[in-house]
């Protein structure tokens, strides 16, 4: 079984959506990619960080998906991180109104001596130093996948073009991605990340699906419809906890199975979003996955007599 190091954010979230408002709930960037990833058949776990705060709960619920959580380090009297964010009405766009770095803001991740020849890590969204350290631990991956924020563009540029230089994959949304690159275009941003290090590029595009650059070859996975999004918090870690979860499982890093991998993201998203918070992929059931995936195969198949075109 191959071995998933997870590293990202185990956070407080409070969230405002057109349909409701939450106040301190779990959350974090390494709690949605453990979570998604559960499902596939791996060996993961999670490096980070949180404070005294922090419900044993919360960690009970990592543990009872089958992640390891021996690299989360506990903070006696800190103050675990907190993100507050509120959503536009078309769900797509958000404001961050507060992000509290709290014990994240002196964190030296140590990677568990039994994931450091773990084959697949997935550099989850938290301070690009903390993504490096990391990666610097782990002995030689076979696939090394990024996500990042604006929030680090803003805060940490050095850094995070430091690390972006030194992984194969980056997943990014849309504007993230022009953010990085200055460019309007997302297939000439696409080449720009190309130069800066990452040999493929997955732009998420929220519920107008996601894209996959490699060279010159592109794949688009639409986001499955759906009649209610209540929350698309998480939706970005949830994608990546699908697309590093099924390329674990698989051990197949060829463009071709990544093509299944994006599908496989876009799958488990679909799922996070219906519910606030992880509140969704708390209870989410393997039948359930397959079933959604069967949908997403329907929803993209056709068969199309080409010659009937009077232009050939
Ligand atoms: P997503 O909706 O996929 O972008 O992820 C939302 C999650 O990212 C929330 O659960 C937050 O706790 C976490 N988050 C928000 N801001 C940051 C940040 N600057 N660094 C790391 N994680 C963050």
């Amino acid at each position: 079984m191959s071995k998933l190091l997870i590293v990202g954010t185990v956070a407080f979230d409070a969230i405002e959506t057109p349909f409701g408002k939450t106040d301190k709930i779990l959350g974090g960037a390494a709690t949605y990619i453990g979570l998604s990833s559960s499902h596939f058949e791996i060996d993961s776990a999670i490096v980070s960080i949180v404070g005294e705060d922090f419900p044993e709960a919360h960690l009970n619920l990592l543990t009872s998906h089958g992640i390891n959580i021996d690299g989360i380090e506990i903070v006696t009297g800190g103050k675990t991180f907190f993100w507050s964010g509120k959503y536009h009405n078309d769900l797509n766009t958000r404001d961050t109104l507060e992000t509290q770095l709290n014990v994240l803001a002196d964190f030296n991740p140590v990677v568990p001596e039994a994931y450091r020849d773990a084959e697949f890590v997935m550099l989850g969204n938290l301070h690009p130093m903390v993504q490096l350290s990391v990666l610097e631990q782990v002995k030689s991956p076979k696939l090394v996948v990024l996500d990042t924020m604006n929030f680090w563009m803003d805060n940490a540029w050095d850094d995070l073009l430091n690390v972006i230089s030194k992984v194969d994959v980056i997943t990014i949304n849309d504007e993230e991605a022009r953010q990085l690159t200055g460019e309007h275009s997302l297939v000439k941003a696409a080449r720009k990340i190309y130069a800066m290090g990452p040999k493929y590029v997955v732009i998420k595009k929220g519920e107008h699906g996601a894209l996959l650059f490699n060279k010159e070859k592109m794949f688009f996975a639409p986001a499955l419809p759906l009649e209610d999004v209540f929350d698309p918090t998480g939706a970005g870690d949830t994608f990546a906890g699908g697309f590093t979860g099924y390329l674990a499982q698989s051990g197949d890093i060829t463009f071709e199975n990544m093509k299944n991998a994006v599908i496989y993201g876009s799958g488990m998203a679909s799922f996070c979003v219906e519910k606030f918070g992880t509140e969704r992929m708390e209870v989410l059931k393997e039948s359930e996955i397959n079933s959604r995936m069967l949908e997403f195969k329907s929803l993209t198949q056709f068969d199309i007599e080409l010659s009937a075109n009077k232009a050939l």
